[in-house]
């Protein structure tokens, strides 16, 4: 059924609208209905098919900005079909307007790092994922690559590998979860984990989507699922090594928004979007070559000793808010580990860091730190594992 096309206006319980990253709930009249929702999703189409001169190449420069959460992207026309990032010209924004500079000095510059195909315009069009810089130079505040590659260049022999689950919520423009009944809540939860039908998960299709770009784009995308609230999903990148399963992730997240901006829905990284029912995640995955090989289970035991005595330094960089956000969500219940204590354990869904059970009976395999919330930024998550347990930082 397609959506009411007019924006109707209605008096129920929302999901704060004025702070759409820390929801609450209140009461009072809000818009429904993106106003993307009900545009022609075939119109463009007819402008898709004008033949483009050969040589000209669209490139879309994304950055992070300055709430170290949210992405922002521009387009430019190059005239040549670039190989890697370096071949790529530096660019600059605006940084007065995302949060990165003031507006007397506002130039800011992004660096190319790192290159993936462009799956809305396919041909030989690019997304671009850069690094920001200030005008002297000086990484941004929420520019946590550089430091990332530094400890990556630091450790390549060791070959860290990261494979990262992101859970995230779809929201309506009314910024309740999507599908929820207006205002109220669905059943508990039970059944929507994995589930399949009408009445257990929503807009499939743009999770379809999503992993079909994600292949095409060049990112390694390695599976889906329905998550344990309606209208949260869960979708896993990697294994990559180093600071690329952070540039992974982030072009995934990308790419999730993007769609979702064509369904007229909204996605939400909020680690604890609902009160008493699941929160969202961002759980890494982490291996060495030695962790890898035979009986690496003394080394993975390793890595969690060295874990557990700096929980609380990897709590700080595990959310853009200094653990402030993952205070909502780590309470100990819902899956998770509190957010005060440090805690290991096989196939243990309760514990901070969990030795999956295959990896148990192997003796070898990769470790999975369950602390990082879903709207963390990955290249700080992958540069912190990286120094404690490679680096001995
Ligand atoms: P869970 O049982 O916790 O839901 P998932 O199947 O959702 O696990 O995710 C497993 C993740 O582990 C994937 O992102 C995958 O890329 C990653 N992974 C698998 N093997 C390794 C490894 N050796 N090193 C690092 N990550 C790995
Ligand atoms: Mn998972
Ligand atoms: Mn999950
Ligand atoms: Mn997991």
């Amino acid at each position: 059924m397609s959506k009411n096309v007019n924006l109707v206006v209605r008096e129920t319980k929302v999901i704060d609208h004025r702070k759409p990253d820390n929801p609450k709930i209140l009461s009072g009249p809000v818009l429904t209905n993106s106003p993307n929702a009900v545009l022609s999703k075939t119109l463009l189409g007819r402008y898709y098919d004008l033949p483009l001169p050969e040589d000209r190449i669209l490139a879309t420069y994304i950055w992070i900005d300055g709430t170290g959460e949210h992405l922002r992207c521009k387009d430019r026309t190059l005239n040549f079909i670039p190989k890697a990032p370096k071949d790529l010209p530096i660019w600059n924004f605006d940084g007065s307007s995302t949060g990165q500079s003031d507006g007397h000095n506002s130039d800011t510059f992004l660096y190319p790092r790192a290159l993936y195909k462009d799956p809305f315009r396919r041909g030989n069009h690019i997304l671009v994922m850069c690094d920001t810089y200030k005008y002297n130079m000086e990484p941004t505040e929420t520019n946590h690559r550089l430091k990332c590659q530094d400890a990556y260049d630091k450790c390549k022999e060791d070959e860290p590998w990261f494979g990262i689950e992101q859970e995230y919520i779809l929201l309506d423009s009314d910024l309740r979860p999507f599908g929820w009944p207006p205002g109220g809540f669905p059943p508990p939860q039970g059944p929507y984990y994995c589930g399949v039908g009408a009445n257990k998960v929503f807009a499939r299709d743009l999770v379809e989507a999503h992993y079909r770009c994600c292949l095409f784009a060049g990112i390694p995308i390695c599976g889906t699922n329905a998550e344990v609230m309606p209208s949260q999903w869960e979708f896993q990148v990697g294994p990559s090594v180093g600071v690329n399963a952070a540039d992974d992730l982030w072009v995934a997240r990308y790419l999730l928004h993007r769609l979702a901006e064509e369904y007229g829905v909204i996605v939400s990284f909020d680690p604890k979007p609902v009160q008493d029912w699941n929160g969202s995640g961002a759980h890494t995955n982490f291996s060495t070559k030695k962790m890898r090989e035979e009986n690496g289970i003394i080394e993975i035991e390793k890595a969690i000793d060295k874990l557990s005595k700096v929980h609380m330094k990897h709590i700080r960089v595990y959310d853009p808010r200094g653990g402030k956000d993952n205070e909502r969500r780590l309470t100990g219940l819902h899956e998770t580990a509190s957010i005060n204590d440090f805690s290991a354990g096989v196939a243990n869904r309760g514990s901070s860091i969990r030795i999956p059970r295959s990896v148990a009976v192997d003796k070898k395999g990769y470790l999975e730190d369950r602390r990082p919330a879903s709207n963390c930024d990955p290249y700080a998550v992958v540069d912190a594992l990286m120094r404690t347990c490679i680096l001995n930082e």
